[in-house]
């Protein structure tokens, strides 16, 4: 789950990470109020869940309360690459020397928590990571004792930092967005720019927090800043209904139960010329309603043009989800061809109560790919897609 700009500046500051001040609003006159109270000049920043905001157009400088009301009025409702802005965060606004990067990520490749800092920073660090990779210096944390002292020192000095007060703060702030990243359970906590003003202290101009979804049962004050905007809505009604599915590009859709036959299900699609439109695990035991639920999901994409069931039936009997097929077909009207295969416990129930329909039977995960390859095709053909 995504945190929006001010909410991870938020978390940021209670670690004592410098940060700027400023308020949250929501129309043109709060932007001039907040700026009236700052009595300074002010950025107006557009909160939505994109990087590169400032090249979009979503970052603007104003001088005085009324110009912060101009560019309230142009950035809220302002489209930045499909997503609307509802909300702004006024800030002040900071001259400054040079910008940094500092992230904390967790690195698949090293297996560790990695913390990475830039001289190049203020821009995209994907873009710096194409273009200059060399620039960006790479440290992994120790498994368990975390970031230690003379890491994050070198950190400072791996950017350029020699003077000691400088090289000092840089190392602390360091180890308060390791902190933020490890207490949080984030799987991405950055600052990008961190500035280094004219006085030589540094500052933290934009903050982005990504937490760990599994971890958000214990985190109820972050679970409580979700924005559903952060989410396709297939994929939140799908977490409301318990199910695990994340949207694709391709145009078979996949109802499969556990994370392991999904993929499998996917490969095999793959393996057969067909691409997938989604993973979809509706779980271990999964009854009627999931079943409608997730059919519902997937047929609410309209690249659709076939549906695969895999249904390996085990805690999840087969005669329940050919039930939730029925369900769901009486009440979803869709002329979308569906291949099943569905084995294990109940099946022959479960096949028996499919007889009369129209789904398409499969005995085998290799035979019901490539009839779904080709119902997709034919359904493609037919419709003049
Ligand atoms: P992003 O483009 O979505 O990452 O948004 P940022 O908050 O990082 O802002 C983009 C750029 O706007 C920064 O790299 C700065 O160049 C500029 N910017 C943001 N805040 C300030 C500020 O307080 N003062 C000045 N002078 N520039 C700022
Ligand atoms: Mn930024």
């Amino acid at each position: 789950m995504k945190l929006h700009e001010y909410q991870a500046r938020d978390i940021c500051a209670q670690y004592g990470i410098p940060v700027t001040g400023g308020g949250v609003a929501t129309t043109a006159a709060e932007c001039r109020a907040i700026a009236e109270k700052i009595g300074a000049p002010v950025v107006v920043k557009a909160q939505v869940f994109v990087g590169g905001r400032g090249k979009a157009g979503g970052v603007k400088l104003a001088n005085n309360p009324a110009e912060a009301e101009q560019h309230g009025k142009a950035i809220l409702g302002m489209d930045i690459k499909g997503l609307t802005v509802e909300k702004v965060l006024v800030a002040e606004a900071i001259t400054y020397e040079r910008e940094i990067y500092l992230g904390v990520i967790m690195d698949r490749a090293s297996k560790r928590i990695v913390v990475m800092a830039s001289a190049e920073g203020g821009v995209e660090i994907e873009e710096v990571a194409k273009t200059n990779p060399d620039a960006i210096k790479k440290i992994e944390a120790h498994p368990t004792l975390g970031l230690l002292d003379y890491q994050a020192r070198n950190l400072a000095f791996a950017v350029g930092f020699t003077d000691g007060k400088q090289v000092r703060q840089f190392a602390g702030i360091a180890m308060s967005l390791f902190k933020v990243y490890m207490e949080q359970d984030a799987s991405l906590a950055e600052i990008n720019p961190l500035v280094v003003k004219a006085d030589g202290s540094l500052q933290a101009l934009d903050s982005k927090i990504v937490v760990d979804d599994s971890a958000l049962f214990r985190h109820a004050e972050l679970e409580a800043m979700r924005d559903a905007s952060d989410e396709p809505l297939a994929e939140q009604q799908a977490r409301e209904a318990g199910i695990t599915f994340i949207k694709l590009d391709g145009d078979i859709g996949c109802m499969v139960n556990g994370a392991g036959l999904a993929m499998a299900t996917m490969d095999v699609v793959n393996l057969y010329g067909g691409s997938p439109a989604n993973f979809l695990d509706v779980g271990g035991g999964a009854g009627k309603d999931k079943v409608k639920a997730a059919l519902q999901i997937i047929l609410s994409d309209k690249n659709v043009k076939a549906v695969l069931f895999n249904i390996f039936g085990g805690i999840t009997r087969v005669d329940e989800v050919a039930r939730g097929i029925i369900a769901a077909l009486a009440e979803v009207n869709t002329d979308v061809p569906m291949v099943a295969r569905l084995v294990g416990t109940n099946e022959v129930e479960g096949r028996k109560l499919l007889e009369n329909s129209v789904l398409i039977p499969a005995a085998t995960l290799g035979e019901g790919a490539q009839k779904a390859v080709a119902a997709a095709k034919e359904y493609a053909a037919r419709k003049g897609l």
